[in-house]
């Protein structure tokens, strides 16, 4: 009998452990093989909603000066970026001039990836 009463307080243990890591688990979640909060962003994440941010205002510019190249610090001024956006990993953007428009580009090749798919979205 004390055998089997050592089991049963092992199995309970094993449950409480098992609840205690479900609940924690709870407040994360993964996304690009990272565990982050579930509130939080990824890195990529981050970075496409810039590169995102990034084709709206070379759009606008492009308007605003037709048959004129937009830069990166051209879009920072009035009506535009305060500060331009930078990649949390720490990937640099340019911009590349595809059929009439312009696409931002992070040189991380993962955040360009999913960026231009992100973009090819949009439109
Ligand atoms: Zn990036």
């Amino acid at each position: 009998m004390k055998k089997a009463k050592g089991i049963v307080e092992i199995v309970v243990l094993a449950a409480i452990v098992l609840l205690v890591v479900v609940y924690l688990r709870s407040f994360y979640r993964y996304a690009d093989g990272e565990l982050v909060p579930r509130r939080g962003v990824t890195s990529v994440e981050a970075c496409v909603a810039n590169l995102k941010q990034l084709a709206a205002a070379a759009e606008v510019w492009s308007s605003a000066h037709p048959g004129e190249d937009p830069t990166l610090d051209g879009l920072v001024g009035p009506g535009y970026f305060r500060i331009l956006p930078k990649c949390q990993a720490g990937g640099v953007y340019s911009l590349s001039k595809e059929g009439d428009g312009f696409v931002p580009h992070c040189s991380i090749p993962e955040h360009d990836k999913r960026g231009l798919a992100a973009l090819k979205r949009l439109h």
